[in-house]
């Protein structure tokens, strides 16, 4: 059975590249009817925080991504850890390292003068002696130190580190008995029965160490998976300036899930030319194999793209439901329908779509002053007369009704659409832009608006 596993360290909120991580993580395990597991990798006690750990928890939620069974906390397993180096000091394959702070930092200060890799020298690895006093030692693993460690990757292929290029026989307890950093990656992952990791390739460097590990307690290795990172359109590590990398940002911005898990399965992978994917269509095409080898560009206008895709598509019943999430609810707006079809198809994000339901339903407060400059020159007020008189006088409905009016003083007036489409525009809105304008008025109504025009003209007077 395949399990994969999302491994967060919990120093900060969920950014996007990890979470891009656990959803191939998530999809390969689902693909296979297997497991997809967390673990909240918190044993870095001074950087680590639950508030933290709540809002990775909190992500996934939202874009409802569900792991089986329970979490698994790092810093409830220190008796774990310790039997396994216990295990491995009787062994004889880890030891006691009694070198003083000092001596190690001479050590690295002559290797750096030599223009040496810096590196432990092995003093402790043979060591019979009497230990120096007053020193607590550390543990440390004897990793090889010749011949390479090979990476079975996956992505990048068959990557070769020479050992003593790259390694030494690292710390994998503290002198207080902390386990370290891929000491206990290397055991959560084989006692979780992980058999594939996927994650991103600035841990690639970390395997090797990770294998020593293994090889030393006589595991098989899992299927490794490093995925190459996200960029900016600069080619440059994606940072926070590039746009927000906080994924609930992505939800207060007005992104759907559908759409951010489209985006982020498309970061690194893809399946012919395919753009569009559901969440059933991604858990069937998924496969890690197809993970490209070169970076993924970030785009926000693919996001926007995508975003804009998921609204059209989705239903009013639940944009109504969605829309709640950022200020807007829509109760019993009998032109719901009207006013949520018209605007589905222009909005870029549920932010922004109820933004424009706020401002098609709110008579304005004022008037952008370069609209009503423009809108405003020539002779509009008896035209828009005009139009209110037709108004009084007929039952429009549909924005077809409204439309016909408009179309009529247009002939009666003899002038041009844009003579009687822009200031009504701005008498209904207060400023250019924004849906059709007989949508507009449809959704309002006959009675608001020819207060909108009335207030207009009134305002206009008064300029
Ligand atoms: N805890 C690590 C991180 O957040 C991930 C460890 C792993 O995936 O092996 O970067």
């Amino acid at each position: 059975m395949v399990v994969t596993r999302f491994a967060p360290s919990p120093t900060g909120y969920l950014h996007i590249g990890g979470l891009r991580t656990a959803l191939f993580s998530y999809l390969w395990a689902k693909k296979n009817g297997g497991k997809f597991v967390l673990r909240i990798e918190d044993t870095d006690k001074a950087r680590n925080s639950e508030e933290a750990t709540q809002a990775i928890l909190k992500a996934f939620e939202w874009l409802g991504l569900e792991h089986d069974g329970e979490i698994t906390y790092q810093s409830q397993r220190d008796a774990i850890y310790a039997k396994y180096i216990k295990q491995l000091l009787d062994e004889g394959k880890a030891y006691k390292c009694y070198m003083s702070k000092e001596e190690l930092t001479e050590l690295r200060e002559t290797q750096m003068l030599n223009k040496e890799r810096t590196k432990y020298n092995g003093k402790y690895r043979d060591f019979k002696g009497i230990p120096p006093e007053g020193i607590e030692p550390v543990i440390r693993i004897k990793a090889p130190l010749s011949g390479e460690i090979l990476v079975k990757d996956g992505v990048k292929g068959a990557v070769s580190f020479q050992a003593q290029d790259i390694l030494d026989d690292f710390v994998i307890a503290r002198a207080d008995g902390a386990a370290t950093y891929n000491f206990v990656v290397a055991i959560d992952d084989h006692l979780m029965g992980i058999n594939e990791v996927i994650r991103g390739d600035d841990h690639l460097s970390n395997t090797p160490k990770q294998i020593v590990v293994y090889d030393a307690l006589g595991w098989d290795l899992p299927k490794f998976y490093h995925v190459p990172m996200i960029h900016n359109s600069a080619g440059k590590k994606l940072s926070k300036r590039d746009g927000a990398t906080d994924v609930m940002a992505y939800k207060e911005m007005g992104y759907t899930p559908e759409a951010l898990l489209n985006f982020l399965v498309r970061l690194g992978w893809s399946h012919g030319d395919q753009e569009i994917f559901s969440m059933e269509e991604m858990q069937e095409l998924f496969n890690p194999k197809d993970i490209n080898k070169s970076a993924s560009i970030y785009s926000t206008d693919k996001l926007d793209w995508l975003n804009a895709h998921y609204i059209k598509n989705t239903s009013n019943e639940i944009l109504v439901e969605l829309l709640v999430g950022y200020g807007l609810t829509l109760t019993s707006h009998d032109k719901k329908e009207v006013l949520l079809d018209a605007l589905k198809e222009r909005a870029k994000t549920l932010k922004e779509m109820a933004e424009l339901v706020k401002e098609i339903l709110v008579t304005p407060e004022s008037y952008d002053e370069k609209a009503v400059k423009k809108a405003f020159k020539g002779k509009p007020i008896p035209i828009l007369n005009a139009f209110g008189a037709k108004l009084a006088a007929g039952e429009p409905h549909l924005p077809s009704d409204y439309h016909a009016l408009m179309e009529e003083v247009v002939s009666e007036m003899k002038i041009g659409f844009g003579k009687i489409g822009m200031p009504l525009r701005v008498a209904l809105l207060g400023k250019m832009g924004g849906p059709n304008i007989d949508v507009i008025m449809a959704v309002i109504g006959k009675e608001e608006t020819m207060l909108r025009i009335a207030k207009a003209i009134a305002t206009k007077e008064n300029l």
